[in-house]
């Protein structure tokens, strides 16, 4: 058994540190084609800072395929052994760590492998036990590999594994627009069935200024191929990202871009600075006002309503306010409207209520608890809310300004 996981490699299959939601929902197998990002410069991402961007060989690629089908065969082998017919319980992924400890035990390995060994685990046990049909490429912009490649890679993650119905990738406008219309089909018969672009914005201004290295022309062009490659296209709007200064521009000309594109999913990502980005010192040095969480609604408002194609808008990130902004477009588009009038309709301190118990409860998810100092200014947010205080919009800003940047 042993032998079989590490013939391989290192006993784990490389892992890279994102996905999009989406993806962790359907329990996706994360692969790792490409470290990092090849462009790395947009300033509100700090994902792949001080981390240099480089290909893995294929070989290194197929190892870890072959890694993964050690594990999944191992596991399933375990689970029959102890009577659960190839179901993979708590008890079966127990027992296979403990019948393994020269790859589980720290009395053998470093803690570091261990803990790399364990994640590979729980990402093939999660993916068996969602049937092993969805896998993700990772890092930032799988594409950028050579078409033949890549090709190469997808024909042996589809021949391991039969079972695989969907493989999907982040790619940037930049690289797609680039590449021929015949590489994006060849890519897509040999299994690429989506791709996951961080659009951002349609706006030129908001795209150089976040330097984002894409123009709307080729976010449009890079979209309108994916889609006639056959590949399944979803597209990132990230409410905020304009500031107060082109707020109104970022929403119209995103939702100009995405009407000529069409794509399949439409993905709400609500702009939060985070430490560290240069987007973040920017905003401390008063060159970027960001958005209250009411002005992103109004700006959500007047993107979905120019909006006039047939995607499914989602909100299945954390750092949106309303997450039941969503729906098929056309049809569902008044009811959308009508979810997000009813908020910015609703008297200040309902809104407030609504933008704390959201914010806490996403945060207290990630961190689990709050520290004294934080307790203490949301105790105060919520009297100044209960209370009807004038300062309550500036103790509940306290509060989103410390909770909000923890999120992911
Ligand atoms: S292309 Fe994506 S991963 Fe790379 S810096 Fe921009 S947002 Fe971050």
């Amino acid at each position: 058994m042993l032998t079989a996981i590490l013939q391989h490699g290192k006993g784990y299959h490389e892992m890279g540190p994102i996905r999009p939601p989406s993806e962790g929902k359907d329990r996706s197998l994360l692969l790792r084609v490409t470290r990092n990002c090849p462009w790395n410069r947009c300033e509100f991402c700090r994902t792949y800072k001080n981390k240099t961007y480089s290909l893995r060989s294929i070989e290194e690629i197929k190892a870890d395929i072959d890694t993964v089908k050690a594990l999944a065969e191992e596991i399933k082998a375990t689970s029959w052994r102890l009577g659960f017919r190839g179901y993979i319980r708590h008890e079966v992924v127990t027992a296979f760590i403990n019948a393994n400890p020269a790859l589980y035990s720290r009395a053998y390995n470093d803690p570091g492998t261990v803990e790399r060994r364990l994640e590979s685990l729980a990402n093939v046990v999660h993916w068996l036990s969602s049937g092993a049909r969805t896998v993700f490429l990772q890092d930032a912009n799988a594409p950028q590999i050579r078409t033949a490649d890549l090709v190469e890679i997808l024909r042996y993650l589809k021949e391991t594994f039969p079972t695989i119905e969907r493989i999907t990738s982040y790619a940037r406008s930049k690289t797609i627009a680039r590449k021929p219309l015949e590489d994006l089909k060849r890519l897509r018969e040999a299994g690429l069935s989506r791709l996951h672009i961080g659009l951002e914005s349609g706006c030129d201004e908001v795209l150089a200024y976040i330097q984002k290295g894409t123009t709307a022309v080729e976010h449009i062009l890079a979209g309108k191929k994916t889609r006639e490659a056959g590949i399944t296209l979803s597209e990132y709007y990230m409410p905020g990202l304009g500031g107060k200064k082109w707020s109104k521009r970022h929403a119209l000309e995103s939702a100009r871009v995405l009407n000529e594109i069409d794509p399949d999913f439409i993905r709400l990502r609500t702009l939060v600075p985070r430490r560290g980005t240069p987007l973040y010192d920017r905003m401390l040095a008063g060159e970027f006002e960001p958005l209250t969480e009411d002005e992103v609604v109004e700006e959500i408002a007047l993107f979905v309503e120019h909006l006039d194609c047939h995607a499914y808008l989602a909100s299945d990130q954390m750092c949106n306010l309303l997450w039941e902004v969503e729906g098929q477009l056309p049809g569902d588009k008044p009811a959308i409207l009508k979810t997000i009038y009813d908020y910015l309709q609703k008297p200040l301190h309902e809104r407030l209520k609504i933008q704390l118990e959201r914010r806490l409860s996403s945060y207290l998810y990630i961190a689990g608890h709050l520290n004294r100092d934080l307790a203490a200014d949301v105790e105060a947010a919520w009297d100044a809310v209960n209370g009807q205080s004038p300062d309550a919009p500036v103790k509940v800003q306290k509060v989103l300004d410390a909770i909000k940047p923890a999120f992911i």
